[in-house]
């Protein structure tokens, strides 16, 4: 038995895994140990002939709060999952190699599994959360969800993996970075961010029920039609898009370092919490 710090699996049903966000007592921000073995489980999952369907679910009252400011930066946090240079290096030369690594490098290993995966999010998913939502190909939210990233007031373009454009059109993806407010679930359902959202007693029952249906087809038929939709996504300029959008997102930090001598602006988390009370 394996022993897991930050996650649960379970099998739920048969052809179905469900891995747990299962942090609770932290909303599930994320930390790179959370990412590592989120992505330990994912590999295991993906291997396993028996499963045809992943479900990435959480405990608590929140999908995911984001980065876990807190944690412990230090690497290696796993196998590196990304051929990188300079990981251990000052500036932004080392931060943007941990960011191509940690962040898009997961988020896209994630979104590439050749199996089904569905996000089943409650409550708030804040900046980075969307990072463990987005990859996912089917999201089910709760209909009291929130989506939100703030992180313009941190002097950076937004999250990591920048799937804005994608997951909600160009004028909603301003909208929502220019000002950092949250989206609801219907608001999300509209852009086509999520497929549907249930009353959260029920959200457990209805995720599995649409990973059951799923996991009745042939596995490869899911796995092509998969791989049709996301290299789709990718003659459409996604993976270039976000490529391009990372390389911004760092130019943010090292502004950041320049001026202020660290990588997000210093009234970042000031101006996040001032339009929260609002
Ligand atoms: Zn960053």
């Amino acid at each position: 038995m394996e022993y897991w710090e930050t996650i649960r699996i379970e099998s739920p049903a048969p052809g179905v895994a469900r891995i747990i966000l299962a942090r609770p007592e932290i909303r599930n921000a994320q930390s790179p140990k959370m990412l590592y073995e989120l992505d330990r489980a994912f590999a295991r999952q993906a291997a396993d002939p028996t499963v045809k369907v992943i479900v990435l679910a959480a405990d608590g009252p929140d999908f995911s709060s984001g980065h876990d400011l807190d944690a412990d930066f230090s690497l290696p946090c796993g196998p590196v999952a990304t051929l990188q240079a300079g990981l251990e290096s000052d500036g932004i030369e080392g931060h943007y190699a941990f960011e191509c690594e940690a962040y898009l490098g997961l988020c896209r290993r994630w979104r590439d599994i050749p199996k089904p995966t569905i996000a089943q999010a409650q409550g708030r998913t804040i900046a980075g959360g969307l990072m463990l939502l987005w990859p996912m190909d089917i999201v089910v939210c709760t209909d009291d969800a929130t989506f939100s990233d703030p992180v313009t007031a941190f002097g950076v373009n937004g999250v990591e993996y920048f799937a804005h454009l994608w997951e909600m059109g160009a004028r909603k993806a301003k909208e929502i970075l220019f000002t950092g407010r949250s989206m609801t679930a219907d608001e999300a359902k509209l852009t086509g961010m999520v497929n549907h959202s249930v009353p959260r007693e029920q959200i457990d029952e209805f995720t599995l029920a649409l990973a059951a249906t799923i996991a009745e087809r042939p596995e490869f038929g899911l796995r092509l039609a998969k791989e049709a939709i996301n290299r789709g996504l990718d003659a459409q300029g996604f993976s270039t898009a976000l490529d391009s959008a990372i390389s911004l997102h760092n130019l943010g930090h090292a502004n950041n370092l320049a001026r202020y001598g660290r990588l997000t602006h210093p009234q970042g988390a000031d101006r996040i919490r001032a339009d929260k009370r609002r």
